[in-house]
């Protein structure tokens, strides 16, 4: 019990005893008493009205008073005044918050739980055309329609940017929740940047497309000049062939990885027996291979949703490489198992292995640990970006690990909820 309503009850008593004492020697104790509360309740009666003027009003000086109602106003203006100072906290806050996010170049918007618009910055009503007094309160979907983005919303992938086309921009979007329940977004107009992509990408694959014809022509020439030689060196005509045949085998490589690049979603989707055809490229292992090798194929029952040739093309991709970077001999395991996680398809070799600075950089085109070996084996340093672009078109993933001297695994994690959840490609290699 405070010290202040203390006093209030010594006083209240010593009033109602004095009351009591003077009621008795006048014979009027009843009305004494009654005069003394009454008084009693008409002060308090005072002060309960002095206090809620103030709270209408709450300002620095308090009522004059005293006793208990003097700490009542004290406590009362302390608590106001701090009160005062966290809001004056906060103001300061938000504020350099709006600064900041005023002067992001991203556009920015804060969703509530209900993913609906609570505040954005004037980047973002440039690009969404948001109007402060119209678009606050409304669902972001209204405002952003296409259906990846919605699917997105719903399945909370946040960890992944989005990158789509509205209309005939192309925008790049990220959400990060935060607090309770609520989210922000930022998105970049990324449309100068694809059409740049989009570009070199039709570039690439039309000089790829072009090449062709004269790298046919010349490969004919190569084979009716063999047949005249007669009996000269047939040594320049091997080279000539085997430098054709590696331009060739660059030129379907690159195409190959432009129409992967091209396209959002594989075409022809379809279930794939991975166990049927896993046993098709084991059987093209051993055929290239030629039992220089000892490959093995481990595999459980599976099946997945996607493209068939290009889940070949990857495996195969993966297949020739621990054929190309394997000494003689040396074992190769070719595998698929299933857990809760997914279905993972892998080779494993015992080969030369990768020093670990270059794991994260072997899914980038032409990235080579050795150029020279790499072409001595026939390689274009495009097979590991091939297989990345394949498996994120199926949802998949690649994982490296690799000992330098003792062999490498390379894995395809595919997720089991299949094509439901195909992300849309938002990076190239
Ligand atoms: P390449 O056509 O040169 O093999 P890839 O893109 O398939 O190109 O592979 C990139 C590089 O990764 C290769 O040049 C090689 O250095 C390394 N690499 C790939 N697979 C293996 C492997 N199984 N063992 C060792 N190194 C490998």
């Amino acid at each position: 019990m405070s010290s202040g309503f203390r006093r209030e009850i010594i006083l209240l008593l010593a009033g109602i005893t004095l009351a009591v004492i003077v009621g008795s020697f006048s014979d009027a104790l009843f009305e004494t008493l009654c005069a003394v509360l009454a008084a009693y309740l008409a002060w308090n009666l005072y002060n309960l009205y002095m206090i809620t003027r103030w709270l209408e009003k709450p300002g620095k000086n308090t009522p004059e008073t005293w006793g208990v109602w003097n700490d009542v106003f004290y406590n009362l203006v302390r608590l106001n005044k701090r009160h005062r100072k966290s809001r004056k906290r906060l103001a300061t806050i938000l504020n350099r918050f709006q600064q900041s996010t005023q002067a992001l170049p991203y556009a920015t918007i804060v969703l509530n739980d209900m993913n609906e618009i609570d505040w954005f910055n004037p980047a973002a009503a440039a690009l969404f055309n948001l109007h402060q007094q119209d678009n606050i309160g409304i669902p972001i979907t209204r405002i952003i329609r296409p259906s990846v983005f919605s699917r997105y919303l719903r399945d909370k992938k946040f960890d992944q940017a989005l990158e789509f086309k509205m209309l005939t921009r192309s925008l790049k979007l990220n959400i990060s929740p935060f607090g309770k329940g609520s989210f922000l977004l930022s998105a970049i107009d990324v449309t100068e940047r694809r059409q740049l992509d989009d570009m070199r990408r039709d570039f690439i694959a039309n000089a790829s497309h072009e090449l062709r014809t004269p790298l046919t022509v010349i490969t004919g020439y190569i084979e009716t000049m063999r047949e005249m030689k007669g009996d000269c060196d047939s040594l320049p005509f091997d080279r000539v062939e085997q430098q054709t045949e590696r331009m060739r085998t660059l030129l379907e490589e690159l195409m190959t990885l432009t129409r992967l690049e091209e396209e959002e979603r594989p075409d022809g989707m379809e279930p794939v027996d991975i166990t049927a055809l896993l046993e098709d490229v084991y059987q093209d292992a051993l055929s290239i291979d030629k039992g220089l090798h000892n490959i093995r194929l481990t595999t459980e029952p599976a099946s997945l949703d996607g493209n068939r040739e290009e889940l070949r093309t990857a495996f195969m991709n993966l297949v020739t490489n621990a054929i190309r970077y394997t000494p003689e001999q040396g074992s190769i395991r070719i595998f698929c198992n299933t857990d809760k996680q997914g279905i993972h398809v892998g080779v494993e070799d015992k080969g030369i292995g990768i020093s670990q600075q270059h794991i994260g950089r072997l899914t980038e085109r032409f990235y080579r640990v050795d150029t020279g070996r790499s072409r001595e084996n026939g390689g274009t340093g495009l097979g590991l970006a091939i297989v990345k672009h394949a498996l994120d078109r199926h949802g998949g993933k690649l994982h490296i690990h690799s000992v330098l001297g003792l062999g490498s695994l390379f894995r395809c994690d595919f997720p089991l909820q299949g094509l439901a959840s195909v992300p849309v490609p938002s990076e190239t290699a």
